[in-house]
């Protein structure tokens, strides 16, 4: 089959390798669409030490079932669905608690094992996947199913952990609107009952978010927060989910979020915000407010996304490449370029 490896850090090329086989737990997908993630230019630039095997990139996996190891109950030939990319160790406590993206096996800062950062990913005609990670989707397109795996589910977990905040009269904050940003503003404009205000440094994105909902669009600049403020009472937004995370959308995050509000950071920039232990005043951290870095999501997160998607609530504004174009498609996202999220199709 043909797959795209990470040969050596920052090389990417197209190879001809075997089939996966699978063990006894595991399901063989053939891969329908493999959706580009921000995360895959990281893994891209880390310069970690190679594994004595080149690996396939691609974390958001969307297959039919071609083969199925010899203890898996449950699953058919042909059936079609999405892969939950923790692939938890199922049995300790956190996994029980339905809490796997945080999974004491993974230590205290790392996370579960993840196809395309440690196991193969997608970015290949087929891929090898433990039967447990298998969610089905009917007949959802498979362009629309693979980025529900990430995008989506990384997006309904953060709006979960923040519901509280998300009642009627509220006001949620969305920074970046890319493949994530644009998934969250219809998760938040389904899911909860709070007024959505998008931040944005492009106006296509802007209008992007608009048609998911969004109530108003905000030009990122040296003003969004004071706008943000201004829109608020002065009281600041309740939830700020950040899909960015720099130094400057930490700052904003900071700068404009409510008393007792949720901030909550999605995006892997590398950002520092400044929080300090000091009196009241200032444009500083307010009172009760809670921050949250957010790893991905639980299984429930992602069976409750497919279930939007496949009622028509959910949808994702897709830019579809070949496997060969894997590089270029990268090349866009890390120049700001891609609309929505760049999307894999390995039939030729
Ligand atoms: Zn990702
Ligand atoms: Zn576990």
């Amino acid at each position: 089959m043909r797959a795209l490896q990470l040969t050596e850090p920052g090389v990417l090329e197209l190879r001809e390798v075997p089939i996966p086989e699978i063990g006894p737990a595991d399901l063989l997908l053939r891969v329908g669409a493999a959706g580009i993630c921000h995360s895959d230019l990281h893994v891209l630039d880390i310069p970690f030490r190679m594994r004595e095997q080149p690996l396939t990139l691609g974390h958001e996996i969307a297959g039919t079932v071609e083969a199925i190891g010899g203890a898996v109950d449950g699953r058919r030939p042909c059936e079609r669905g999405v892969v939950y990319l923790c692939w938890s160790c199922g049995v300790c406590r956190e996994c029980v608690g339905g809490n796997e993206n945080v999974c004491r096996a993974a230590g205290r800062t790392a996370m579960p094992p993840c196809p395309g950062l440690g196991p193969d990913g997608d970015m290949a005609e087929y891929i090898r996947v433990p039967a447990s990670s298998f969610v089905p989707i009917g007949d959802l397109d498979f362009l629309q199913a693979a980025p529900l795996a990430d995008a989506a589910l990384s997006s309904y977990h953060a709006i979960r952990g923040a519901r509280e905040q998300l009642g009627p009269g509220s006001v949620a904050v969305v920074i970046g609107i890319g493949g994530l940003g644009h998934v969250a503003v219809q998760i938040l404009t389904a899911t909860t009952a709070a007024r959505v205000l998008a931040v944005d440094v492009s106006a296509d994105k802007l209008e992007l978010a608009a048609r998911c909902g969004a109530a108003e669009g905000l030009t990122a600049g040296a003003d969004t927060a004071r706008e943000i403020l201004d829109r608020t009472e002065g009281r600041g937004a309740d939830a700020v989910f950040d899909f960015v995370g720099v130094d400057v959308t930490a700052r904003l995050a900071v700068e404009s979020v409510a008393p007792n509000g949720a901030y909550r950071m999605i995006g892997l920039g590398g950002g520092a915000p400044e929080i300090t232990a000091a009196p009241a005043g200032g444009p500083g951290w307010p009172w009760g407010a809670s921050i949250r870095k957010s790893y991905g999501g639980t299984k429930s997160d992602l069976i409750d996304a497919v279930a939007l998607a496949t009622s028509g609530r959910l949808w994702v504004e897709v830019e579809r490449y070949a496997l060969a174009e894997g590089r270029d498609a990268l090349d866009r996202l890390e120049r700001g370029l891609v609309t929505g999220r760049a999307v894999l199709v390995p039939e030729p």
